[in-house]
């Protein structure tokens, strides 16, 4: 298992996903399967202001992935930039409050800034993946000064077919990650 998405057949390893696409970051795992009530939560917390949630989310991960958080040696973690049209818009970016949550509760060090989004994609279910993928891989930056310090476990609310964070990813292993691994707090299902 490598993006800790739940797969339906039992003789598969690897999600779809993962067999077909040769992803950037390392691996990682997800809190929730990405449905009812986990899936309304995250909308809140998203779209209406329930900012608390963040702090709820990041207490649960804290709790299930300290050890693992621990054996991946991360040293800086880095949450999914939203554009700056739609963070203004929206006045906060969810990941990044999940970010410095946990940060908080396990004292690592978190970089809001390094990563930004320098093109608002726009919802692209009408893409396919190669698509999505090639959309992503432009639409984030990384500050030139960034030089890593070692693992970076990268944080988003959360993880459907994986360019978002590979994409973030692929630009943190340019610069010399040598391994990069992510949290969300729900996955969709596989297939
Ligand atoms: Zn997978």
């Amino acid at each position: 298992m490598r993006c800790g998405k739940p797969v339906r057949r039992e003789e598969t390893e690897y999600c779809r996903d993962c067999t077909k696409t040769d992803f950037s970051y390392d691996r990682g795992r997800s809190l929730f399967l990405h449905q009812e009530p986990v899936s309304s939560a995250i909308y809140q917390f998203k779209f209406h202001n329930k900012r608390i949630y963040g702090s709820y989310f990041a207490k649960e991960l804290a709790e299930e992935y300290r050890e693992q958080i621990r054996r991946w040696n991360i040293r800086e973690i880095i949450p999914v930039p939203l554009h700056p049209k739609k963070r203004r818009k929206r006045g906060y970016n969810q990941a990044e409050i999940l970010a410095k949550e946990l940060g908080k509760l396990l004292e690592i060090q978190v970089n809001t800034d390094c990563v930004y989004r320098i093109i608002n994609t726009r919802p692209q279910k009408e893409l396919n993946d190669k698509e999505r993928r090639r959309n992503l891989r432009k639409a984030f930056a990384i500050d030139s000064d960034w030089k890593p310090r070692g693992n970076v476990l990268v944080i988003d609310d959360i993880y459907t077919t994986g360019s978002t964070i590979d994409a973030v990813s692929r630009l943190l292993k340019k610069r010399g990650t040598e391994h990069v691994y992510f949290l969300t707090v729900s996955v969709g299902q596989g297939d």
